[in-house]
């Protein structure tokens, strides 16, 4: 096998039609196509063996599937195992994703067991592995000025940038920067960040707002004379190794169901349930889906920042209903913030591959094809440029993307009443994104008898002020006791490092040159 050329489905693609042919190390390296697309294989394998796989690890599962996508000739398989372990050995549980029965017909699957307590480490450990193996083969036998030195830049809310940071901490060529406004992120995750001190992790306390923050990143992005002194690395949910990574869980927590269950085999059909924002996350199960894996439904799951619920029920997919056109652009702030978006990234990846069937039912063939899903979608995110929106897609399209997904709604009253009625049954205690799809999961219950797989994506203790609101007339609660774990409680003592800075571009611009060099000094001197 090795050396052997890429499969069909380890040669991607860009969604707006620019980029053919590319390997997978030039996909995660640049994130992003240069047309403004994302990148796809140009065809999802498929797992015609699936059904061996039942008993395999995390690591060994994800080797499976993995491999796949990526070429042996481009990582050979023993690198690609070594990767997968070190990246899922950080993670406190044996079974690094553990699935628990809530009632009949509804299991939660717990994805917050890595180092940052987020589902983004599930992707983010890999990814932090990942570049540093591309980097380290890159820059084999060279020194200073000729390596290859990433700089990842980005802005966080809050749970990306921890994740990023304990996904890249220590690394060798990767300089970590990672900007959040000030005071405006929750004391857990602000400390989850500053604490991790290690040389090549930088964070800037910005003062502003989260969006001037993406305001700030976007402009280095676009900056010529940052793009010449440095090579920019970005680590957002659009870069296509994380959507690998989260594919493994939907294929493992399918398999757990039948292991626990007496009721449920390997064949039958699942719905899952997944608390969505950019559309990252569901997106991989939707990949999943299309290898072979017996889905029933994916459920989109969203608060009340709800474009992806209007689209399945509208076939319209705009910044703001039409009633409200003339509304600023704003997203609104809710008690699930981690989904607080505006529009979905990720999105875009589904409608290509609903454009290209409608393309292939129309008699074109594979190219014909794929050349008119790249035209499609780059007309539909024109105009979501240009106004705001686009649709009503064509009913064919619509019929077809609903044989797969439904999707719901939840307002922050649904969800802090799910997390109070949960605890009352059960006593388990649901952080406010997980309640989100949890109140999703009963609607979805009531309307079909598969069972449920509602994904749970951050522990409570990360959202204390919405889980304290919404169980403090329990006189059984106590969060200090029942939710923060010993190691988040550690962190108020530890040390912390943080650069306040004003909300300018050019600023941070400088500062960031200065880690980089910093850092490849102390590399070239180490
Ligand atoms: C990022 C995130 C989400 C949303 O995931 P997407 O892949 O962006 O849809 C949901 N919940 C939590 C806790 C997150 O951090």
């Amino acid at each position: 096998m090795a050396g052997a050329a890429p499969t069909e489905s380890q040669k991607f693609l860009s969604t707006r039609g620019g980029d053919y042919g590319l390997s997978f190390e030039t996909v995660v390296l640049k994130g992003l196509a240069a047309d403004g697309g994302l990148f796809l294989p140009h065809e999802v394998p498929q797992a015609t063996n699936w059904e061996s796989w039942k008993d395999l690890s995390y690591p060994d599962l994800a080797f499976q599937i993995m491999r796949l996508y990526i070429s042996e000739s481009e990582i050979p398989s023993e690198d690609l195992k070594t990767i997968i372990n070190r990246s899922y050995s950080t993670f406190r549980s044996e079974e690094v994703v553990p699935l628990v029965k809530l009632q009949d017909n509804l299991h939660v699957l717990e994805l917050f067991h890595g180092p940052s307590y987020s589902f983004k480490d599930c992707a983010l450990q890999f990814l932090g592995n990942l570049f540093e193996y591309l980097l380290v083969r890159k820059n084999h036998g060279k020194v200073g000025k000729d390596r290859h030195h990433l700089s990842v830049v980005g802005a966080t809310s809050g749970d990306t940038g921890s994740a990023a940071i304990y996904g890249l901490r220590g690394k060798k060529d990767v300089s970590v920067t990672i900007l959040h406004p000030k005071g405006r992120v929750s004391p857990i995750q602000e400390a989850q960040m500053t604490t991790c001190i290690d040389r090549n992790v930088h964070n800037l306390a910005v003062k502003g707002t989260f969006d001037d923050c993406q305001d700030i990143v976007k402009a280095l992005f676009g900056d010529a004379d940052t793009n010449k002194t440095l090579k920019l690395g970005a680590v957002n949910s659009i870069n296509f190794s994380r959507i690998l990574a989260q594919i493994v869980f939907y294929f493992y927590s399918y398999f757990s169901l039948a292991r626990k269950s007496d009721s449920f085999k390997v064949g039958d059909k699942v719905r899952f349930v997944t608390p969505t924002g950019n559309f990252g996350n569901i997106l991989a199960g939707y990949f999943a889906t299309k290898m072979g894996l017996p889905v029933d439904k994916l459920v989109v799951a969203t608060n009340e920042n709800d474009i992806l619920h209007r689209f399945w029920q509208t076939g319209r997919y705009e910044k703001h209903p039409v009633e409200d056109a003339n509304k600023a652009d704003a997203c609104k702030e809710t008690y699930s913030p981690a989904m607080d978006i505006l529009v979905s990234s990720n999105f875009e990846r589904v409608m290509w591959f609903l454009a290209r069937d409608s393309a292939l039912a129309s008699g074109k063939d594979k190219d014909a094809s794929n050349k008119q899903a790249g035209a499609d979608v780059l007309a539909w995110y024109q105009s979501l440029k240009s106004t705001g929106g686009f649709g009503p897609v064509p009913e064919d399209i619509m019929a077809n993307g609903r044989q797969t997904f439904e999707s719901d709604r939840v307002s922050n009253s649904e969800t802090a009443a799910t997390i109070k009625s949960c605890y009352q049954q059960t006593k388990y205690i649901l952080d406010p994104h997980t309640a989100v799809g949890i109140t999703v999961s009963h609607r979805s219950i009531a309307r079909s008898s598969a069972p449920h797989i509602s994904l749970s994506t951050a522990h409570p203790a990360k959202f204390s002020e919405v889980v304290t609101m919404a169980l403090k007339d329990d006189p059984s609660f106590d969060f200090e006791s029942q939710v923060l774990p010993e190691e988040l409680k550690a962190l108020s003592t530890m040390e912390s490092r943080v650069t306040d800075v004003s909300n300018s571009w050019q600023e941070v611009r400088e500062i960031v040159k200065g880690f980089a060099e910093a850092d490849m000094k102390a590399e070239a001197d180490a």
